[in-house]
């Protein structure tokens, strides 16, 4: 039996057998990335149970239970507000950066807990990697911008430190467009190639899984697309959760979606069924237009 999530079972998810009352109307049919057909031989890489985060005195998520299954994509919708980047920022402990936050709940790695006076954030940063909205390249060159980890994590040695920024940046597919300007100033290149510089340097210290805050939404069709293909590629490797307000976006990248509102996570399953058979009304009518 699968983990419970936020109530229901991901069998009861997969059971085909969800009761949508009458006169609803049809939701709209989206491409999605093939999904496994079960998610009992994927294995369990994260998970976070009742997890409630609060800034101050306000609420921004409230119960959260959901897993995160090794080298999937997660994709996580909802409008704007509902605490889908708070609860992407309490997967690496982001959040612990911020005045006044308080966190409860509990949130493991490798069934390891990731909060806990034991638990050095830097370390589950390192392995928890994180790419946001907008890119923000160092005003280094672009080796340096890759390297950068690498050096913090005490990588000293000229030729370590090359294969190891020439492998995050082949890994980011921005190899070929930079090899023979490494020298170069990361922020003269072009808005696509400098969130792939920032993937490159999340990549660099061989994160275990990434957490991509709408990377795409600054930037044109053709390097939307361009992050599009790299997220599906790098789920060889790494496991991914994306936040993204981009509906067909998440239905073309991840294998399963986690629908937000208001705080709480509404329900998860595998893409297919949140695009063509949600189990929740308000997830119904965020996907077929009707509020969000
Ligand atoms: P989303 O990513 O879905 O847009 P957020 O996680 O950014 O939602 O925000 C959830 C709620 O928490 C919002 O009401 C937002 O105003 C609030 N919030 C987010 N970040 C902070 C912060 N650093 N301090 C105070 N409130 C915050």
């Amino acid at each position: 039996m699968s983990p419970k999530e936020n109530g229901a079972t991901s069998q009861d998810r997969h059971a085909g057998d969800v009761k949508r009352p009458s006169g609803r109307e049809k939701v709209p049919v989206m491409a999605t990335a093939a999904a496994p057909a079960t998610q009992e031989d994927a294995q369990l890489k994260m998970r976070a149970r009742e997890l409630t985060v609060r800034y101050s005195e306000k609420v921004a998520i409230q119960n959260v239970t959901i897993d995160v299954y090794a080298k999937q994509v997660l994709a996580l919708i909802g409008p704007s507000g509902c605490g889908k980047s708070t609860f992407l920022r309490s997967l690496n402990r982001m959040n612990d950066t911020v005045p006044g936050v308080s966190v409860s709940g509990y949130v493991e790695l490798d069934s390891e807990p990731i909060y806990g006076p034991m638990v050095d954030p830097v370390l589950v940063r390192r392995r928890v990697g994180m790419v946001f909205q907008k890119s923000n390249p160092f005003p280094k060159s672009i080796f340096e911008n890759v390297a950068y980890g690498l050096r913090i994590a005490g990588v000293r040695e000229r030729g370590v430190l090359a294969e190891r920024v020439e492998r995050a940046l082949r890994h980011a597919a921005l190899w070929e467009e930079v090899k023979d300007r490494l020298e170069e100033s990361g922020l003269g290149l072009s808005g696509g190639q400098q969130q792939r510089l920032c993937i490159a340097r999340a990549l660099a210290v061989e994160p275990e899984v990434l957490l991509m805050d709408e990377p795409a939404s600054a930037l044109d069709p053709i390097a939307t697309a361009k992050i599009e293909d790299l997220v599906s590629e790098l789920r060889d490797d790494l496991t991914i959760v994306i936040v993204t307000h981009n509906m067909q976006q998440a239905a073309r990248v991840s294998q399963r979606t986690g629908f937000f509102y208001m705080g709480r996570l509404v329900e998860v399953a595998d893409t297919t069924t949140i695009f063509t058979r949600p189990r929740e009304r308000e997830t119904e009518d965020y996907i077929t237009g009707r509020f969000g």
